[in-house]
């Protein structure tokens, strides 16, 4: 028999399953779940305040277990990346960062992507599934396992902040998304706060809007071109969702979360993009929103056909923004030893041959 996980129910979710099959009353749906979101804890034998016979009907019919960790690597520079293979076999990859002040873990919200970003990795394998709020919470959880991040000293956790950034774009799996991240700021859990966790979209413009009255995270836009033309080619989504009406609902999202900062993400690509005009209109399109601009290297990967911009043009280009008054850090590629750059991470898992199906049509 397999054994239902109890990770990314909702706290009513788990009470009423709880109590409907167990007839377990909700103080101790609270118990476990304290056990599972603060402690950490993997199996029902440990949770002590638990009685005997109650911990082994949990065992018998739940499991709060982890998916198989089917490869671990550490960079040079201490960056960490995992591949997890979920029950169906399907793997992502999940990447934590460290950093003197913080500690990011970059997840996945997808297995592929529907997207075909010229410049991405990810862009290259098709969706196969979108990932469950047990699956993108699990990354969480097996990141904080192998970091030693549990216990009560939230001083010296080690995970401080989370970015939607890996693979996938979460704005199309954007139920589970929400239920992942409500379920990892529940405060009596993980109760990570909203403001260290960024989510990044191409510019699906309707779930921008409903995460701003629902999650109010930080939100990252992945622009990377000024002119509809160039977009079009470089994030083909945006035949969809133009560059004009994609800032529109960044000002839409300031507003609703009292000014929050939006963060512009732009890979530098040699040649493609990367021109002082390139930069002079950039400053022009986001005035009046309250913005960062991450210039990002491009992160080469096996037959790309990019090439990344030179250090003294992203500089200029970095310089441009600044002097309009906005920051504008130059990310530093992290982890590209294991290939665990932005861009750069892809599974093997494949859609099974009779479910094929071409890219998505705009
Ligand atoms: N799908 C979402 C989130 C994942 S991608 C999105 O597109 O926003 C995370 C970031 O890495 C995006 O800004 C993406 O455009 C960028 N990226 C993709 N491929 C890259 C590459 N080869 N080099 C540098 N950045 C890349
Ligand atoms: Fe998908 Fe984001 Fe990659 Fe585009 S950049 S293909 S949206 S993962």
């Amino acid at each position: 028999m397999t054994h239902t996980t109890l990770i990314g129910l909702s706290f009513d979710e788990l009470k009423t399953e709880l109590q409907s099959a167990l007839n377990i009353p909700s103080y101790r749906a609270q118990q476990i779940w304290e056990w599972i979101y603060r402690f950490g804890q993997t199996s029902f034998d440990n949770m002590t305040n638990l009685p005997k016979n109650l911990r082994q009907d949990l065992t018998d019919r739940y499991t709060v277990s982890r998916p198989l960790i089917s490869m671990e690597q550490c960079s040079l520079d201490g960056t960490q990346k995992w591949l997890l293979q979920f029950e169906d076999k399907n793997e992502v990859e999940t990447v934590f960062i460290p950093e003197s002040d913080r500690g990011t873990l970059c997840i996945s919200s997808q297995v592929g992507c529907t997207l075909t970003c010229t410049f991405c990795h990810t862009g290259t394998q098709t969706l196969v599934r979108n990932l469950t709020a047990s699956d993108i919470l699990h990354q969480i959880l097996v990141a904080k396992d192998r970091l030693n991040d549990w216990g009560p000293v939230t001083e010296s956790r080690k995970l401080t902040n989370v970015v939607l950034m890996g693979m996938g774009e979460p704005l199309y799996n954007y139920d589970n998304v929400k239920k992942a991240m409500l379920i990892l700021m529940d405060q009596n859990g993980i109760g990570f706060g909203k403001r260290r966790i960024t989510l990044s979209t191409s510019g699906i413009i309707p779930f921008i809007d409903q995460c701003a009255d629902e999650l109010g995270l930080n939100l990252a836009i992945s622009l990377h071109a000024v002119r509809n033309d160039l977009r079009n080619e470089l994030v083909p989504i945006n035949k969809k969702y133009p560059v004009t009406d994609l800032l529109n609902a960044c000002r839409r999202y300031a507003e609703k979360t009292q000014n929050r900062r939006i963060t512009f993400e732009y890979v530098m690509l040699n040649g493609i993009n990367d021109s002082t005009a390139d930069a002079k209109e950039l400053v022009q399109l986001i005035k009046g929103i309250p913005a960062k601009i991450n210039l990002i290297p491009f992160n080469p990967w096996p037959g790309s056909g990019y090439t990344c911009s030179t250090p003294e043009n992203i500089k200029k280009f970095a310089s441009i923004i600044e002097n309009a008054g906005y920051m504008s850090p130059i990310r530093t590629p992290r982890g590209q030893d294991i290939l665990a750059a932005c861009g750069q991470l892809k599974s093997e898992s494949q859609r099974p041959v009779k479910h094929k199906v071409t890219k998505a049509i705009y």
